[in-house]
């Protein structure tokens, strides 16, 4: 089967190279000139591990190609994936679908022949209708069929992800004259390599399939928040985070995963996700409180992370250096939109401390985020060089190699906040440090 994917981001290239590998011939087609130089050049614009790998290999067995011209790769497909950017929109909370309505446009104007036009990338309720009035009112001599077919990806696990999915969620256009029944049969053959007899596709209706999307995430993005709000009780009574979610997540009903306590959620999906959610709901006459409150107590915690940390530095402030390890909003991914660390070091360097910082990833793409004015390490030893406190805002498995003896010789401090719960505390606290991680009282 011949397909396109318009858009060369995280889930285009992703599920692009993984659909390649299941016999797919497929075009990505991206419109950024510096990404479609670098993909034609053979190089992976993004950090994902084992991404460069899939590329490689599909590249050479021709399975997988490029391109910045949409027309030819229309023309020689039978289904094309809508898979680029729905950010927040500017001065709101919705979701600026202005890329997918203009990728919409464009295939009405390219099109030669029919085609199944699938959405990809996360968008509200109505979008997929939408797609198709453009679609038909553009083209009234075209037939085409739409589907929604959310991706579930995580950065960083991407590619794990996409081929051993939970599910496959397809949404159908149960209103068109076949009841969705052709997009049903193509995408039934596409992701027959990912169905056996315990993991089918879910079919559903395409409104449900773009919903399902965004509860998901807003349902994950309230249940961190909700282990950060245990955390903070936990470190006021006395009691251990770790030891409540454990408890807790044993519960099959609960279960143990997103209760891991941190600096607030972040990166592309739950904060954008959220707002659009939210907003949408409002909009319908629907407001959903329980995701308003997520998403002010998310922005409330890194301002109160910030807060606390300042608090945790003698006077004068602009005399103590903070060595920040890790920027990026998780581990694994380069990717910085809505890091944590956005919020929380401009509070950190507008009220004067000095800041020291090193990811292992993230820092091309921090560097234009963060005041120009703060240094990165070419290490995260490095960074500590001469530092007061060590900040985790990210769990990097290299930074668990980094030892008490190391960081007593760089350090002049001693201060860990071990926001990310990477360290055991003994360790540090026989070494001479005060440690801090979140959901406990402080240990020194
Ligand atoms: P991204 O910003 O990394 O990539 C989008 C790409 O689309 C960019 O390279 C851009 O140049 C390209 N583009 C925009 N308009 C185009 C056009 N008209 N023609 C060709 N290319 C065009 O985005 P992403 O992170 O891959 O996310 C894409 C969608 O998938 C979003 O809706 C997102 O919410 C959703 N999603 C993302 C993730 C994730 O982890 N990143 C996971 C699941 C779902």
């Amino acid at each position: 089967m011949k397909i396109a994917i318009i858009g060369g981001g995280y889930v285009g290239l992703v599920s692009g190279a993984c659909l390649a590998t299941f016999g797919a011939s497929v075009t990505i087609v991206d419109r950024d000139p510096t990404r479609f130089a670098q993909l034609q050049s053979g190089h992976v614009p993004i950090y994902e591990p084992g991404l460069d790998a899939l590329f490689t290999q599909e590249a050479k067995r021709g399975t997988l190609r490029f391109s910045a011209d949409m027309e030819t790769a229309l023309a020689e497909c039978e289904a094309v994936f809508i898979a680029v950017g729905t950010p927040t929109r500017r001065g709101s909370g919705h979701a600026d679908l202005s890329y997918v309505y203009a990728v919409a446009h464009d295939i009405a104007k390219m099109a030669s022949h029919s085609l199944l036009v699938v959405t990809k990338s996360t968008v509200p309720v109505g979008t997929g209708r939408e797609v198709s009035r453009i679609l038909r009112e553009n083209r009234p001599d075209l037939t085409f069929h739409i589907a929604s077919n959310p991706e579930f990806l995580r950065e960083g696990n991407a590619i794990d992800d996409f081929m051993r999915p939970d599910r496959v969620i397809i949404g159908l256009d149960q209103q068109s004259p076949d009841k969705g029944a052709h997009a049903r049969a193509l995408l039934t053959e596409l992701y027959h390599p990912l169905t056996t007899p315990h993991n089918r596709l879910t079919f559903m209706g395409l409104e449900s399939a773009e919903l399902t999307k965004y509860a998901a995430n807003a349902f994950l993005a309230m249940k961190v928040t909700f282990a950060n709000e245990m955390a903070d009780l936990c470190e006021a009574t006395g009691a251990d985070i770790r030891e409540v979610t454990h408890g807790m997540g044993q519960d099959p009903r609960i279960g143990p995963d997103f209760l891991t306590p941190g600096p607030g959620y972040g990166g592309s999906c739950f904060p954008k996700d959220t707002r659009a959610l939210a907003t949408s709901a409002r909009k319908a006459g629907t407001p959903t409180q329980l995701i308003d409150i997520t998403i002010a107590a998310n922005e409330a915690r890194k301002q109160r992370l910030a807060d606390r940390i300042l608090s945790l530095l003698d006077h004068p402030i602009h005399t103590k250096i903070i060595a920040v390890l890790g920027l990026t909003f998780k581990a694994h991914t380069d990717d910085m939109r809505d890091a944590p660390a956005l919020s929380i070091l401009p509070a950190l360097h507008e009220a004067g401390a000095r800041l020291q910082l090193f990811d292992p990833q993230g820092m091309d793409q921090a560097r234009p985020l963060l005041p120009q004015d703060i240094p990165y390490a070419d290490s995260a030893l490095n960074a500590t060089e001469g530092a007061d406190v060590v900040l985790i805002l990210t769990e990097w498995p290299l930074f668990k190699d980094l030892t008490p003896q190391q960081l007593s010789r760089t350090m002049k401090g001693r201060l860990v906040l071990d926001y990310r719960g990477i360290w055991e505390p003994t360790a540090w606290q026989e070494a001479g440090f005060t440690y801090h991680r979140l959901g406990r009282k402080n240990e020194t």
